[in-house]
């Protein structure tokens, strides 16, 4: 069995405890995880602190390494797909995307690297100060930790990576326990970039030990960190005022206007709502669709549903694989349940195969079934109809989060007001909430956190910025 170790202080080591990593299809063991104890976190960050004040790399060294972990990723795309579709039970499609995106956020994030730079400051502009010269730079927080989910186990993990070395840090990567052999892909790949030993370190295992250690060692600079709002809760809690960055939560709609090409909606609301099984951020749950169009787009949106090929992710024809675990396709199973045992109209799906639960879609769903109200990360999808956008955007808004949304018309005056009125993080016109390109900014407001992903903007809130005069 494949074994995912820890690599502290430039070695690959042992964890006093281990864990399991499941095949997410099979539930049979895949790797054996070697849990992190609190004494080789803290090991991991005082060597990390050690790399980053030593071995740090210029920017054009930074440039070179990610660059290089880009083309490495392509090179080992067949052997990363086959790890992600094992331990997420992803599908290939999905997959594939994971890589194809990863690939150009290590080209970016390294671009960044060579970019970054501070401003001038016209400081003679002020009364009575002359022969005064003022400009900013930017200077690493020193050793970065980066926390990260399963459902983006590779793009999510060089969202944070790539910035966090481009700005010049240390990092320390936690994955999540469910996806560790990814991360462990990626830490190779950059150590056969030219990546130091020195300036990272991988430590598995439950949040509440490896995840809690990094949190509470006051030597890391920053934390970025992609997961769930109550997580989310206790790192802010917990890190006190040392910076980080949260990418959480959410519940995200998109509104359908009348005007809207029911065809080309239809396709991207599927796929927003049902790639890697629904398991995903930005997935849409609620879809407000305006009366003129309600019933063609729930026809076509049915049979978009009904058309995907679900089941075992490792067959390549497979669409939509298996949830992440047991319990969580019985939860989604059981809110779709309730929905419909509140009156709700099960259009297609409902149904479930061991950990797959087939794509759903549903209209009727009560304000306060749980569907309506939190957040789903599950293959499921609700229509509701509106006539007036006014309640359709005050809905769409009645959620304490605030990733992004999408609005579907081709009216411009509408799009704005609905730009205008949708407290998100981001709305896209004539694309669904799902839409992320990773050069983007990208972040959420309200309950699904603060602070920006985004190579060029994340690599700004991984410095510090440092102003310097000189009076000549
Ligand atoms: P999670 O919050 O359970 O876990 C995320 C990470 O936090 C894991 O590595 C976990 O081990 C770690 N963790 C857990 N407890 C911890 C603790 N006490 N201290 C430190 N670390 C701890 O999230 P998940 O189930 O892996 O991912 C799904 C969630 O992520 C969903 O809520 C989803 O919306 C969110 N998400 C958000 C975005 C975004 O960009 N906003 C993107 C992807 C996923």
């Amino acid at each position: 069995m494949v074994t995912a170790r820890l690599f502290i202080d430039g070695t690959w080591v042992e964890g006093a405890e281990r864990g399991t990593v499941e095949h997410k299809f099979t539930g049979e063991p895949l790797a054996e995880l070697h849990h992190a104890s609190a004494d080789q976190v803290a090991a991991a960050v005082a060597a990390l602190v050690r790399g980053q004040a030593t071995a740090g790399l210029g920017p054009r060294e930074r440039f070179s390494v990610l660059s290089r972990a880009a083309e490495l990723v392509g090179a080992r795309r067949d052997e990363l797909r086959r790890t992600i579709v094992d331990e997420t039970g992803f599908a290939h499609r999905d997959a594939e995307g994971e890589i194809n995106r990863a690939i150009e956020t290590l080209r970016l994030s390294g671009e960044e690297a060579a970019r970054l730079t501070g401003e001038m400051v016209p400081l003679e502009a002020a009364p009575g100060v002359q022969r005064r010269i003022g400009y900013t730079m930017r200077v690493p927080v020193g050793v970065v930790a980066a926390i990260t989910p399963f459902n983006s186990p590779l793009n999510t993990v060089c969202h944070k990576v790539g910035p966090a070395l481009a700005a010049g840090n240390a990092v320390a990567l936690k994955p999540s326990a469910y996806t560790p052999l990814t991360a462990e892909l990626l830490v190779e790949i950059l150590l056969e970039a030219g990546l130091p030993t020195s300036l990272i370190a991988l430590v598995h295992g439950p949040g509440s030990q490896a995840g809690q250690a990094l949190l509470i060692d006051e030597r890391i600079g920053y934390y970025t960190f992609t997961g769930s709002t109550e997580v989310g809760r206790h790192i802010r809690a917990t890190v006190g005022l040392r910076g980080a960055q949260l990418e959480l939560g959410s519940l995200s709609s998109s509104l359908v206007c009348a005007d809207a090409d029911v065809d080309t909606t239809v396709a991207k609301c599927a796929n927003a709502a049902f790639r890697k099984a629904g398991q995903v951020c930005t997935s849409v749950q609620r879809l407000y669709v305006h009366e003129d169009v309600a019933d063609a787009f729930e026809a076509g949106l049915t049979a978009a549903a009904e058309a995907l090929t679900c089941g075992d992710p490792r067959d390549p024809a497979t669409e939509v694989g298996p949830l992440i675990s047991e319990p969580e396709a019985e939860r989604v199973e059981r809110w779709i349940e309730r929905a419909a045992e509140r009156g709700a109209r099960v259009l297609t799906g409902g149904t479930r195969e061991g950990r797959v639960v087939r794509p759903t879609v549903l209209t009727d769903v009560d304000a306060a079934a749980e569907l309506m109200c939190r957040e789903l990360f599950g293959p499921a999808v609700v229509i509701r109809r509106f006539e007036d956008l006014d309640e359709a955007i005050a809905e769409a808004n009645d959620t304490p989060y605030g990733l992004a949304a999408g609005v579907f018309t081709r009216d411009l005056h509408r799009a704005f007001e609905c730009v205008g009125r949708l407290h998100m993080g981001s709305v896209h016109i004539n694309e669904t909430s799902s839409s992320r390109i990773d050069l983007m900014p990208y972040g959420g407001v309200k309950d699904s956190g603060s602070g920006k992903e985004g190579p060029r903007y994340a690599i700004r809130e991984m410095t510090e910025e440092r102003l310097v005069t000189i009076a000549y």
